[in-house]
Parts: C-alpha cells; sequence; structure tokens
C-alpha cells in the first residue's frame, strides 16, 4: 500500500509540478469519447488510435491488475514570444519525452514499486488520466487545462498494480478557476482550419490540424489547410484560450 500524500511529496522532489493519483478504472465516453473520434474519422491515418482503443480506455487492459495511475504534471511555460521559426512552445524547451520519463524512472525508484512509465508514445491518454485525477480539465480544444500553468504542461504517468491510500477525482465542473468551457469559442474561432468541434464533447479533426502534419513529416500539408508559420507544432488555440491568458 502505497502512502498518497508520501507518492506526492516524491513527484515534487524528482522535479515534477503537480501530481494527483486516480483509481485505475476505465475512462467513460463522457471523458473520453474516443470511440465517437474515430467513427467520425477524426484520427486521420492514425491507425494504432484504433488498434489500441481499448488499452487507452482501460489502463487495466494495459498492465493486468492495475490499480492506480500516478499522474504527474510538468508545466514547461508559454511560447518565447522572440523565437521566429515556428516551432510551438512544446518543442522550444526541450526533448520532453526524455525529461518526464527519466523524473518518472526517479520516481518509481524512490517509490521501489513495478510501475509502466508512460509518457506520450504508450496507448494511455495522458490527459484524460490527469484529469480523471484532478488535475485540471480538458478543454474544447482537447487539451488539459490546469489552474495553475494552462496547457502550457507535459505529462506522463505510472501505471502499477500497487494501491494507495487515498485517491484524487475529477474537478467539478464549478470549479472556481477553471470553470468549463461554457459559451466560449475563442479557440475554435482561432483555428485558421476549423478542426476544432463548436459543440459536443472536446474534439479535433486531425486531418485539419496543422500539427498533424507539421510533427509527423510524412505527411505533406494538404493546400487548404493554413500553418499560419508553424513549422512544427501550433499554438493558436492555446494562445486563445483564456485560461492560458492568466497563466503567461
Ligand atoms: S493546433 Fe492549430 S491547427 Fe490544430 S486545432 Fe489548434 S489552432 Fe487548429
Ligand atoms: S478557448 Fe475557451 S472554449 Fe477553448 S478550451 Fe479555452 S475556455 Fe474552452
Amino acid at each position: 500500500m502505497l502512502n498518497s500524500d508520501e507518492v506526492k511529496r516524491l513527484a515534487l522532489a524528482v522535479g515534477f509540478d503537480a501530481c494527483g493519483i486516480a483509481r485505475a478504472e476505465a475512462l467513460t465516453d463522457e471523458e473520453y469519447p474516443l470511440h465517437e473520434w474515430i467513427a467520425r474519422g477524426w484520427h486521420g491515418d492514425l491507425a494504432y488510435m484504433e488498434r489500441n482503443a481499448d488499452k487507452r480506455l482501460d489502463p487495466r487492459l494495459l498492465v493486468p491488475g492495475a490499480r492506480s495511475v500516478i499522474c504527474c504534471v510538468s508545466a514547461y511555460g508559454s511560447p518565447d514570444p522572440d523565437r521566429t521559426d515556428g516551432v510551438a512552445a512544446y518543442a522550444q524547451h526541450r526533448e520532453y519525452h526524455k525529461v518526464v520519463k527519466d523524473m518518472l524512472y526517479d520516481l518509481r525508484q524512490r517509490l521501489g514499486i513495478e510501475a509502466k512509465v508512460c509518457c506520450d508514445t504508450v496507448p494511455i491518454s495522458d490527459k484524460h488520466w490527469a484529469a480523471r485525477a484532478g488535475l485540471g480539465r480538458i478543454g474544447r480544444h482537447t487539451l488539459l487545462i490546469t489552474p495553475q500553468w494552462g496547457t502550457w504542461v507535459n505529462l506522463g504517468e505510472l501505471v502499477t498494480t500497487e494501491e494507495c491510500t487515498a485517491y484524487d477525482s475529477a474537478l467539478p465542473a464549478s470549479h472556481p478557476q477553471l470553470a468549463t468551457c461554457g459559451t466560449c469559442h475563442c479557440c475554435v474561432d482561432a483555428c485558421p482550419n476549423g478542426a476544432i468541434a463548436h459543440d459536443g464533447p472536446p474534439m479535433i479533426d486531425v486531418r485539419r490540424c496543422t500539427a498533424y502534419y507539421t510533427t509527423h513529416h510524412s505527411r505533406p500539408l494538404p493546400p487548404d489547410v493554413d500553418a499560419h508559420g508553424y513549422t512544427l507544432g501550433c499554438d493558436l488555440c492555446q494562445l486563445a484560450c483564456p485560461h492560458n491568458r492568466l497563466n503567461r
């Protein structure tokens, strides 16, 4: 049995900015409308999203017997206004996979447990688990918004069969710093390609999203997708989000 307070203390000690712990149970369609997204074809040619859909929704299929998902946040800050190379904020500061994974390996070692280290490349949805663990909520632009750092965060998890003494839960829709999107559509309006669903569950049509093409260079940018000067990723919907204006 892991002491949850101690897990969080150690997460901060290895360099993370926040940590939450969720029970390893299936995400609901409301939390993560993965099946609807795939049914719409909005995942483009990301066939791996279809192949591992069940694992993405239930970490017990990823790690048999999993009881806990220890979710960690590493904040990287808003984009450097002096950069003119079209590189999005997440790639301006560091190679985040290595940074986050190294901290997770360190945390796992300090806890002395067996756990699967997850950061982007494992079939588990980092942002939806962070939301489940009460670290923020998913905005209309489909990114995790944290109360402290907006969307300028990297995420990673340890999935383990260990039980924890206490679990966190998703933030309420009426959270004082982080009310749900409501009538705001700033990100929808800011996207030059109409990639973000105007209503309904948060969803992006990746076939219309610059980042889909610029982070996978094997996909040429179609003439009707406006990269707006970005060469790697795209920050437009994040820059438009009021939660980020408060956190710049
Ligand atoms: S990253 Fe850019 S292209 Fe993709 S949804 Fe956001 S604003 Fe639109
Ligand atoms: S810009 Fe507005 S609608 Fe989009 S995620 Fe932020 S708060 Fe929600």
